[in-house]
């Protein structure tokens, strides 16, 4: 079994320095990172009807928010934003950056094998639990142009992928934890929301 954390930085990540500024950079923007127990998060998302200009600024806001936050997976409805569309960058620190985009994720075979990572989710925060999922699975999407593509996938990205499909479904990965692991969680996030006001 391996553990690793996901949904944050690798441990001991650094921030990942901002790129030289310039106006398509200043463009761009980190949004809010919406964080349990915001209801928004609960809702399925919409699918992409047509990758247009508005979807390929979100895709630069997401990328931009999750560097930031840092985290190395993202879901567009996790800033606000109920449409099927998922950021990854699982490179590590010593290696070049590895931006990954899937519109309209669907998972459409899982292995029987199951493997388990440790993971967490930016809305979420500080939180890791070992969850297990199926090792491999084939997830169909859109690319950036537009066009359908189907991969196989392994490993940390397995997991991430199918994490942050879970999120395009309104499903959290504390939902595949023991009921009393997630109610633990959901009340201590909803104290804190309060406490916030
Ligand atoms: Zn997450």
């Amino acid at each position: 079994m391996r553990r690793v954390r996901i949904g944050h930085s690798w441990p001991g990540f650094p921030r990942i320095d901002r790129l030289p500024a310039s106006a398509y950079i200043a463009a761009m923007a980190v949004r809010e990172i919406l964080i349990l127990p915001d209801k928004r998060l609960r809702k399925a998302s919409e699918p992409v009807k047509k990758v247009d200009a508005g979807i390929r600024k979100l895709i630069e806001d997401m990328f931009e928010t999750m560097y930031d936050a840092p985290g190395i997976g993202l879901a567009a409805v996790q800033i606000g934003t109920p449409k099927r569309v998922v950021t990854l960058d699982l490179a590590k620190k010593e290696e070049p950056k590895n931006p990954q985009v899937f519109i309209n994720p669907e998972v459409v075979w899982c292995s029987d094998e199951q493997s388990i990572y440790e993971e967490g989710c930016l809305s979420i925060p500080e939180t890791y639990s070992e969850v297990e999922r199926p090792a491999r699975v084939k997830v169909k999407y859109l690319d950036t142009d537009g066009t359908p593509r189907e991969i196989e996938v392994a490993g940390l990205l397995s997991t991430c992928l199918q994490h942050e499909v879970d999120h395009t479904n309104g499903v959290l990965f504390i939902d595949h934890l023991s009921r009393l692991k997630r109610d633990r969680i959901v009340k201590k996030f909803t104290k804190a929301a309060k406490r916030a006001g």
